[in-house]
């Protein structure tokens, strides 16, 4: 049945568990590199290796980035917070358990807002947030057929941040999950790039009929790693769970796991409790005291986070929620814009200029924000070329991609080429009366009032002037020499 017609009768409760990867030097509880790429098992050591009688110590940074997100997230730090062991046997965990926060997270509350096409900007409540450690890595290896271990993972931290159940579409939690991210990499906190498993996604679901004030049980998908996988996997349990409702059967509480490939969720095991788990306190580590003082100084060293910025563009500048949106998207792009209005740029013509021509480019290019090879002094600079009348905006536009890829300066780029002052009109003149004489046909179009003829002498025009032209200069001559077109026809 289709998925629309299913939703209709049936609401999805939706929440989301997102592991975060703090950007820190070293691990969580040893002193090893916290990096990406290197080769397996060259960054471990007793500590997160497991190996008996090797403690942890606790790395300062590491608890201070998870309280710097939390912040950004609107969370409550909580002051007295402590470990936890949980205790699990799993071949990627030497230890056989995990370093975790049960009983004392690091903070509670929180929110995200998301704003969709058919509501107004809407909160994603937390539940919680929790620094733990990362496990190591299974790597299935078919020559051998056998499965390897690499621990270089082993021991890196993370933050887990929990939603409460207030995602209602497989579309709002993909909106939830990228405005997280975007807070995340704001914050400094991350680079959350999910094809390093920075930032990975669990979600648990469960259906019920409109207007019923109960959840139905509620399956868990582990390990998403992609936007595209998470709405996948959340569209085919909501309409696997509502089917099984209406046909009268009952759905089970498990853990799933989702395969991309063909877009269906399978059962990995019985959903575990928490005293499955086996909790108790970490005894290796003290609890740890955080005073209101530290909290405030790590808030104070926020940066603005992208939805205030956002609302600031708006009203500040008069730019539309979309270019807003754009520029806001990265730290990166913002500080582009930032910058070329204080260079003296006029904010609405800075905007369009990032959010169309520089983005554009950047999309075609594959390249991401911090790779952006375009100053604000080359954007300020164009602009003035416009504005002052040297180049036309067009001829400006045309010029983009090579200012963009050579990061020449725009007035080099203007006197190389001798496109400074506009076409002359005699010149364009003299284009309109070859053309008048040689094309009949053109001409009586033109009087017979068809647009497109207006559209078929500017053309050339531009071509042989090489943009320099101006497009309402050429309407007016032609207009002095064949007289207005009839109104009317297209
Ligand atoms: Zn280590």
């Amino acid at each position: 049945m289709e998925l629309e017609k299913l939703l209709e009768r049936c609401e999805p409760v939706i929440g989301l568990e997102i592991h975060v990867q703090l950007r820190t030097e070293t691990k969580m509880f040893c002193g090893c590199a916290n990096r990406f790429g290197a080769p397996p098992n060259s960054l471990t050591c007793p500590v997160c290796l497991g190996l008996p009688g090797a403690l942890p110590v606790i790395n300062r940074r590491s608890f201070e980035l998870g309280v710097r997100a939390a912040l950004a997230l609107h969370g409550n730090i909580q002051n007295d917070t402590g470990f936890d062991r949980k205790n699990y046997f799993y071949p990627d965990q030497p230890k056989n358990y995990q370093i975790s926060q049960y009983e004392l997270p690091l903070a509670l509350g929180g929110y995200v807002e998301i704003e969709n096409d058919s509501d107004a900007a809407k909160k994603i409540r937390l539940m919680r947030m929790h620094l733990e450690e990362d496990a190591g890595k299974n790597i299935h290896d078919p020559d051998s057929n056998s499965t390897l271990v690499d621990l270089n993972r082993a021991g890196t931290p993370l933050l887990e941040i929990v939603s409460e159940p207030d995602i209602r579409s497989p579309g709002d939690a993909v909106l939830y999950a990228r405005s997280l991210r975007e807070i995340l990499r704001y914050a400094e906190v991350s680079d959350c790039d999910m094809e390093k498993g920075n930032f990975r996604a669990d979600t648990n679901i469960s259906v019920r009929p409109r207007g019923s004030g109960e959840l139905g049980t509620r399956t868990e998908i582990k390990n998403l790693n992609s936007f595209a996988h998470l709405r996948a996997c959340l569209e085919f349990e909501i309409k696997r769970q509502a089917e099984i409702l209406e046909s009268g059967g009952q759905v089970l509480q498990e853990t799933l796991q989702f395969d991309p490939v063909t877009g269906r969720t399978s059962s990995m095991r019985s959903k575990e409790e928490a005293h499955d788990y086996r909790y108790f306190p970490e005894p290796d580590l003290l609890p740890v005291f955080i005073s209101e003082d530290r909290v405030g100084e790590i808030r104070g060293s926020l940066p603005e986070l992208p939805g205030p910025k956002r609302r600031r563009y708006v009203e500040d500048y008069g730019l539309s929620e979309y270019v807003a949106g754009v520029l806001t998207a990265d730290r990166e792009s913002a500080a582009l814009f930032e910058s070329a209005i204080a260079r003296g740029g006029e904010p609405k013509r800075m905007a369009n200029w990032i959010a169309n021509e520089v983005a554009g480019q950047m999309n075609d290019r594959g390249l991401a924000w911090d790779e952006c090879p375009m100053t604000p002094k080359m954007i300020v600079e164009l602009e003035e070329l416009i504005a002052d009348g040297t180049i036309t905006r067009k001829v400006g536009r045309g010029l983009f991609p090579e200012i963009f890829g050579t990061g020449k300066p725009p007035s080099d780029i203007v006197r190389e080429k001798g496109l400074a002052g506009g076409a002359d009109l005699s010149e364009i003149g003299r284009i309109l009366d070859r053309m008048i004489e040689e094309k009949p046909k053109l001409v009586a179009d033109y009087k017979a009032g068809r647009k497109k003829a207006v559209n078929a002498f500017i053309g050339p025009v531009m071509r042989k002037t090489r943009g320099k032209a101006d497009a309402g200069e050429v309407v007016r001559l032609l207009e002095g020499k064949l007289g207005a077109p009839d109104e009317g026809k297209s």
